[in-house]
């Protein structure tokens, strides 16, 4: 239902009126009302590791950031950034100049587009995308293009010729996402080459989303796309302490990027939240600086809930999808004779006990992602145990 005034103009405003309300509420609220496994909204039903929560009641404690951090965000948190991403990566950034601590890589997003896009401007991003994508482009007046991933193998991919087709004069930035969120797809080395050098080509600013650069899996390795000639300086990459850490309620995400970039994306931000999770933001510096056996035994952890739970889709009667990282694993439900994934998703917690999200929430060509359903696996064991004996009901 639409909100009206008595002058019949609609309250929510023409740029964000075809966002109304997300599926996620409407499918969480179906998941209580029918005691259903919610396996939608990707969030982890554990919390991280105890010492990064200590860190927080530390800080807490002992009055560090209780107040207003400082606007880029608290000096520890930045060098711990940059400390990181140097390690990790060998990407060298001025903790001063070069990262801005945000809350959640969600402003982070909204920041980055609100400070680059001038309205008109085109942005391409990858389709099926991550839902805030579609609502930061409108508000920042531009206008998104979609490339859409598609099945080939087994596996969601980029066909690079239409993104080289997408392209126009008017495009002002590319907006990538690997590891993807919702298809589980990991850009190639050669595929981010190619992006890389179609963004030098045609001299285009590059928005990253890297915040499962941490949920990788069977070997293999994350490439930022920072790393690649001529990207340093147009790449604004996104992280997120609340992925990496099992900490989504925290709200800590930052952004690596050129001097000039990140000075473009804090003047949006600014005035955004100004700040957020001041606490936290020390928290996090601690959890960033944990050893390299947090982050294995975290990423081969996700990795066998991975696998149990495309096991079980698999024998329920899905075509399941490769997921290289993430949380998540898209399906195809037509090998169950059921071809809407909005109907399937709506009727799956009365007929399995079961929430999942349609992936075509997440398609500007709905009809595309019709056919395509998500299932988070960021769960306990027990619960995706639980989930997957409730699913084989179906294949009965
Ligand atoms: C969860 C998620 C975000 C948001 O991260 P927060 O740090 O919780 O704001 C951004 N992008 C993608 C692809 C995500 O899955």
């Amino acid at each position: 239902m639409t909100a009206m005034t008595s002058s019949a103009r609609p309250l929510l405003n023409r740029r964000l009126a075809e966002f109304g309300t997300t599926i996620f509420a409407e499918m969480s609220a179906l998941a209580l009302s029918t005691g259903s496994i919610n396996l939608g909204q990707g969030f982890p039903d554990t919390d991280g590791p105890e010492e990064v929560r200590e860190a927080a009641v530390r800080a807490l404690r002992d009055g560090r950031g209780n107040q207003y951090p400082p606007g880029p965000g608290v000096p520890e948190l930045r060098g711990g950034v940059a400390a990181h991403q140097q390690r990790r990566y060998g990407l060298e950034f001025d903790p001063d100049t070069e990262v801005l601590v945000t809350a959640g890589a969600t402003e982070a997003i909204a920041a980055s587009l609100l400070a680059l896009l001038e309205p008109g401007d085109e942005v391409i991003a990858l389709e099926p995308y991550y839902d805030s994508y579609a609502a930061c482009i409108a508000m920042a007046g531009g206008r998104r293009v979609p490339v859409t991933l598609r099945p080939h193998e087994g596996a969601f991919r980029l066909d690079l010729d239409e993104l080289r087709d997408a392209v126009t004069d008017r495009t002002r930035l590319l907006l990538v996402n690997t590891p993807h969120n919702p298809t589980g797809t990991v850009l190639t080395r050669e595929e981010l080459a190619a992006i890389a050098a179609l963004a030098v080509e045609r001299d285009l600013l590059v928005i990253t989303d890297e915040v499962y650069e941490h949920l990788v899996f069977d070997g293999a390795e994350h490439v930022p796309l920072a790393t690649f000639p001529g990207m340093r300086e147009r790449t604004v990459t996104i992280g997120s302490a609340g992925k990496t850490f099992s900490f989504t309620g925290w709200k800590v995400g930052w952004v690596t990027a050129a001097p000039g970039l990140v000075t473009a994306v804090r003047s949006a931000k600014q005035f955004l939240t100004y700040v957020a999770s001041g606490p936290f933001q020390y928290a996090a510096a601690e959890a960033l600086a944990l050893p390299d056996t947090y982050f294995t035994a975290f990423r081969e952890d996700m990795q066998a809930k991975r696998d149990l739970l495309a096991a079980g889709l698999r024998e329920a009667g899905f075509t399941v999808y490769d997921t290289a990282g993430t949380y998540f694993i898209t399906t195809d439900i037509r090998p169950l004779g059921e071809t809407d994934g909005f109907a399937f998703c709506r009727a799956l917690p009365e007929r399995a006990g079961v929430v999942a999200i349609p992936n075509a929430v997440f398609y500007d060509h709905r009809e595309a992602g019709a056919p395509f359903v998500r299932f988070a696996f960021c769960k306990r064991t027990s619960v995706l145990d639980e989930a997957v004996r409730r699913l084989k009901s179906l294949a009965g």
